[in-house]
């Protein structure tokens, strides 16, 4: 009877733990991807797909902020307006994650509503500053902060190293980097000019 548990219990605690299904996934589904490890001016990651793939939540979460009209201007380039459509989330990691330059955004997705990790966000588009240029979603991983904060919204952290891993279906998870950064920078850095 003891061996038997004995046996059990090491069966159990060598069960790999790939079988759970893995807290992040890659926040582009179903469509073919290009991204660059480098961003002008600060830190995030544009992902070229084409219009209208589906952007979804890399973990589950909640609805941070959404914006659904598109108000950049060339004229003005207000950093606010520059995400055009977007939809950011606080996951359940405490990290936010920013996706903007959408087309659309399904009418469910609103601020306080859950989110499942692969939830359909948003479709890619051009929309704000990407306005004539090739679709892509603009990727930003950040800490929370009250609203309309988009000079830390749009990105503080480097995504390309965490995007690798969730592609390969690795957990990687951005929320040391992020508590260290913020610790750094305090939690609502001063305007940049660009
Ligand atoms: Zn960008």
């Amino acid at each position: 009877m003891l061996r038997k548990i004995l046996v059990l219990t090491i069966a159990i605690t060598c069960m790999p733990a790939a079988q759970a299904a893995p807290t992040y996934i890659f926040p582009v589904a179903n469509c073919e991807v290009n991204y660059a490890r480098a961003h002008h001016d600060y830190a995030a990651t544009d992902i070229l797909a084409k219009a209208g793939c589906r952007f979804v939540a890399p973990i589950n979460g909640v609805v941070d902020e959404v914006n659904r009209t598109d108000l950049w201007s060339g004229k003005t380039n207000l950093g606010i307006d520059r995400g055009g459509l977007y939809v950011s989330i606080i996951g359940n990691d405490g990290v936010r994650y920013y996706g903007s330059h959408l087309r659309s955004i399904p009418a469910s997705i609103q601020p306080g509503v859950e989110v499942k990790a692969g939830q359909l966000l948003g479709a890619i588009g051009s929309t704000g500053s990407a306005r004539g240029t090739s679709p892509h979603l603009h990727f930003g991983i950040s800490w929370p902060t009250p609203a309309d904060t988009w000079w830390v919204r749009r990105g503080e952290v480097l995504p390309w190293k965490y995007l690798d891993a969730w592609k390969k279906g690795k957990d990687l998870s951005p929320a040391k980097a992020v508590a260290v950064l913020k610790e750094k920078v305090g939690e609502i850095p001063p305007v940049p000019k660009k």
